[in-house]
């Protein structure tokens, strides 16, 4: 069912667009949500958060994570298993069924707050009265109708950046949705860009036994997160067999029988080596074709972003733009929360995002997450900084659980106490910096750190201790020089 007029007509089934749909429902409003995508021949909401995004990439993870631990960590607990094998379809297949349910459950959803589903595609064409007009073109007969909108939320998000020295080809040269389903494992796998998605899924495809290249064509590695951090991670993922080639650009990549042969240039030197399959995974760029009419009234940035403020307003009043298509990280929370954020906004409400706490996880093992400024950017902002930071080797639980590596640090302004940022390579450190961000959120100190009780024995603890380091007063590590108290 399609009314011709909505309260909001939200563009893009994503975590973004979703919960926006989600959330106006709510409020009472009456709202379609436009989704285009076809996945795996059926029409399927989620975006690519739930269909190649976030949660496939988070189950390959899990299994692959699954059978490198069944396969060489289980010995020293006394554990013997024989031979240890892994059937790609069915990790596969676990995947797929982990997407169905999930984006299913978002059908559930958007339909239980009476939310109209429109299968097709979603076109501003005029944003600029008080009845705005878009375009619907269905996708079961690519019949086109016209809908007014008092409100429309534009939530298209992002699509693979392609490089013209490694076009993709669906079958040797991949992106990151071809590299969520090989069918078997590469013996030799090439990676080219050593980011989120490269560090992630060539994790994946290393622990099931690929030989795994990764070219960067940046001199440094994770250069957004804090340099001790990127540090540690970069010698933990080399130990673990990842080899990845910082400074180096691939100049040509070339399918040459049933191998991929990949030119890359180091410090003026060329070289040149094969691969069964090469993942492209240079970054993600806003998707506006076919979003916008020729006369939508919308504004772009120069970077091709949709242009909005804080609040996720374009140019146009009743118009807001969310997620990957506008300006900060692409990344599926800060999309849902300004989705959450641009419905109350229209709805009259005060809804704020702040900015300054979006959380970065890296999936691999440890994991990699932050919170708040480096100890760099602390100090480019002109804040006289103090850190404390504590090695996982001395906390109880990670020892007894066998993940005793990685560490916690915490970045807080030396003159005020207050705690500016939390980075953290360990078991769970994903949900280990929630802590500093709901201190951050209640501006609290490092002295707040220190006087709460933590409990033991847990990873947490190393936070406790990393705040208590900060004034010198860590108990597991010996840091008499540093110590004013
Ligand atoms: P999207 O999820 O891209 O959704 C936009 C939807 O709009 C799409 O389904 C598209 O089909 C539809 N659409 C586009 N144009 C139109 C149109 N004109 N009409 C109708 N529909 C249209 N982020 C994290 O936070 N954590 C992670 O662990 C994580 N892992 C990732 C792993 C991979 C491999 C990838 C590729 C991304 C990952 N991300 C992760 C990023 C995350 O997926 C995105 O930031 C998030 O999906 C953005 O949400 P969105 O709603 O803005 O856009
Ligand atoms: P990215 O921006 O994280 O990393 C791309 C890397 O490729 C960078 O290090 C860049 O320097 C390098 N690069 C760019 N051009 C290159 C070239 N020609 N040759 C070699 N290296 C090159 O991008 P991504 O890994 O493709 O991921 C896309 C987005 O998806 C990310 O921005 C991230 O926000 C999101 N994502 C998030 C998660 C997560 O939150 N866990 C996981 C996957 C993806």
């Amino acid at each position: 069912t399609m009314k011709d007029n909505y309260d909001l007509v939200v563009i893009g089934g994503g975590p973004g667009g979703y919960e926006a749909a989600i959330r106006a429902g709510q409020l009472g409003m009456s709202v379609a949500c436009i989704e285009k995508r076809v996945y795996k021949g059926e029409p399927a909401l989620g975006g690519t958060c739930l269909n190649v995004g976030c949660i496939p990439s988070k189950a390959l993870l899990d299994s692959s994570h699954r059978y490198e631990a069944t396969k060489h960590d289980l010995a020293e607990h006394g554990i013997s298993t024989g031979d240890v094998a892994i059937d790609i379809e069915q990790m596969i297949a676990r995947k797929e069924g982990i997407v169905k349910q999930l984006t299913g459950g978002v059908a559930a959803l958007l339909k239980g707050n009476g939310v109209d589903w429109l299968q097709g595609w979603g076109t501003l064409v005029d944003g600029k009265g008080t009845d705005k007009k878009v375009k619907f073109t269905a996708l079961e007969d690519e019949s086109e109708t016209t809908i007014t909108a008092k409100n429309v939320i534009l939530a298209a998000g992002s699509v693979p950046i392609e490089i013209p020295v490694a076009k993709t080809d669906g079958d040797r040269i991949v992106d990151s949705t071809g590299a969520l389903d090989f069918t078997e494992v590469p013996k030799r796998l090439g990676v080219i860009g050593a980011g989120v998605i490269g560090l992630e899924l060539g994790s994946v495809w290393r622990r099931l036994g690929a030989e795994v290249v990764v070219y960067e064509a940046l001199p440094s590695f994770l250069a957004a997160a804090d340099k001790d951090i990127s540090k540690e991670a970069g010698k933990m993922l080399k130990k673990q067999g990842l080899d990845i080639r910082v400074d180096t650009k691939v100049t040509n990549a070339e399918v040459k029988g049933d191998q991929v042969v990949v030119t890359s240039e180091n410090k003026g030197e060329s070289s040149e080596e094969s691969f069964d399959k090469l993942i492209v995974c240079v970054g993600r760029r806003a998707y506006s074709e076919k979003l916008l009419g020729d006369d939508s009234g919308i504004t772009l940035t120069e970077r091709g972003l949709i242009d909005v403020n804080d609040q996720c307003k374009t140019n146009l009043d009743g118009v807001y733009a969310i997620g990957d298509l506008v300006r900060g990280p692409m990344l599926a929370h800060k999309a849902m929360e300004e989705g959450m954020m641009a419905v109350e906004r229209i709805h009259g409400e005060k809804a704020q995002v702040n900015y300054d706490t979006i959380i970065n996880v890296i999936y691999t093992h440890p994991e990699i997450a932050w919170v708040g400024l480096t100890e760099q950017e602390a100090s480019d902002a002109g804040y006289e900084v103090k850190t404390g930071s504590f090695n996982l080797a001395a906390n109880g639980r990670a020892l007894a659980q066998s993940e005793a590596q990685g560490s916690i640090k915490v970045v807080a302004d030396a003159k005020t106490d207050r705690l500016l940022g939390m980075h953290a390579i360990s078991a769970g450190a994903g949900d280990i910096v929630h802590q500093g961000m709901i201190a951050m959120e209640f501006v609290s100190s490092i002295e707040d750190l220190q006087l709460m009780t933590f409990a033991h024995p847990t990873i947490s603890e190393a936070v406790h201790e990393a705040a208590l380091s900060a004034d010198g007063r860590a108990i597991h590590a010996i840091q008499r020089k540093k110590r004013k108290k």
